[in-house]
């Protein structure tokens, strides 16, 4: 083989290699309820080695929705979900009533396998924005009718009671259904840990899910859960993993609170990140919906030494706002087609680039 053949064979597996690079075979998006830039701020301080930091890519994300500059979870959740702005409220549905594709029914015509995982109930404007069609997010019994035919194959929430025909007004058994279409329903997190088949339903709270400090290691041990599962999936999988009371603790300007839940969520990122960077098919992205609470580090957090200012975050942290507000939210991304992520973005970019990412692999 002479010199010039060698040097154009190196060059294709150099091309090949790039190009594999680009297309992922899984994607896992991530979304800290109401965490902004501030909110991932702490973390510098919270954990200074958090796998957050090890994410190549970083970009920002326009939150604003279609009815209003300042959307909740319902429109916002729907934007990453759908690709598509659509009114506060809604649930993957336009302002006409007219229904778009949620990432996960499109991630099943592909034939690849699906997952949520978070700690609000399973029928709550987030994870619903996923599976379910609706025109109010406080729908949550017809949510809950509309899972049991979203055939997604691993989810882990909160609030059993929506699918209980004693606590239903339409006296529905959602469980019945759910075990007659072949799935595991999981009551608690230590039969979670337990848990052997990949169509797996978990309802880890009667009602409101705790907060962390109660809840155990819900987020991270049910992503664990997930990822196991799913990956054995041979046409790869789409997972949605969302710390959902970030956002409750900012509404109510709880800083200790805040602070249980975005570790919390750090530990599902750290889950994450070590199953990624060893499987090298699965593009993750760490996002929000929108920022909530107006929060701000105090400019006096300079004359402290990092270790000091971890101490004392709490008399640091300063919110504005008892509700939403409409700064964009931080975007950090990971693994094949990471790079696509950079710069400032709508929320709705986030959705297409997924779709295209996966569409070209
Ligand atoms: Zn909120």
């Amino acid at each position: 083989m002479n010199k010039r053949t060698i040097l154009s064979i190196i060059c294709c597996i150099a091309v090949i290699y790039a190009f594999s690079q680009n297309k992922p075979k899984n994607v896992i998006l991530m979304i800290g309820d109401g965490m902004g830039m501030a909110q991932v701020n702490t973390l510098y301080y919270l954990n200074p080695n958090s796998a957050l930091w090890q994410f190549p890519y970083r970009g920002t994300s326009m939150t604003y929705c279609l009815s209003d500059s300042i959307t909740d979870s319902a429109a916002g959740g729907s934007a990453l979900s759908t690709g598509k702005k659509t009114t506060k409220g809604y649930i993957a549905l336009n302002r006409d009533s007219t229904a778009n594709e949620t990432l996960m029914e499109w991630a099943i015509k592909q034939k690849m396998a699906t997952g949520i995982v978070v700690t609000s109930a399973m029928t709550d404007a987030t994870p619903a924005s996923f599976y379910a069609h609706v025109p109010n997010r406080n729908q949550y019994e017809e949510i809950a009718k509309q899972f049991i035919y979203s055939n997604i194959d691993f989810a882990v929430g909160g609030y059993l009671n929506n699918f209980l025909p004693n606590k239903r007004k339409d006296k529905l058994n959602l469980i019945d259904s759910l075990e007659r279409k072949g799935y595991q329903i999981i009551y608690s997190l230590e039969d979670l840990l337990k848990a052997t088949d990949m169509k797996t339903v978990g309802l880890l709270s009667e009602k409101k899910p705790p907060k962390a400090a109660k809840r155990g290691n819900w987020l991270a041990e049910a992503t664990r859960q997930a990822l196991e599962k799913l990956a054995k999936d041979p046409q790869g999988f789409v997972l949605m993993i969302e710390g959902s009371q970030i956002d409750w603790a900012c509404h109510v300007n709880d800083y200790k609170y805040f602070k249980q839940e975005i570790l919390d969520f750090d530990r599902a990122i750290k889950v994450v990140y070590d199953f990624a960077k060893t499987n090298q098919e699965t593009l993750v992205v760490v996002t929000a919906d929108h920022e909530c609470g107006g929060m701000t580090l105090s400019p006096r957090i300079n004359n402290l030494s990092k270790e000091k200012a971890a101490r004392y975050l709490v008399n640091y942290v300063l919110f504005s706002s008892l509700y939403h507000t409409n700064a964009d939210v931080p975007v950090f991304s990971f693994g094949p087609g990471a790079d696509n992520f950079q710069g400032k973005m709508n929320n709705i970019d986030i959705h297409d680039k997924i779709i295209r990412l996966i569409n070209n692999r």
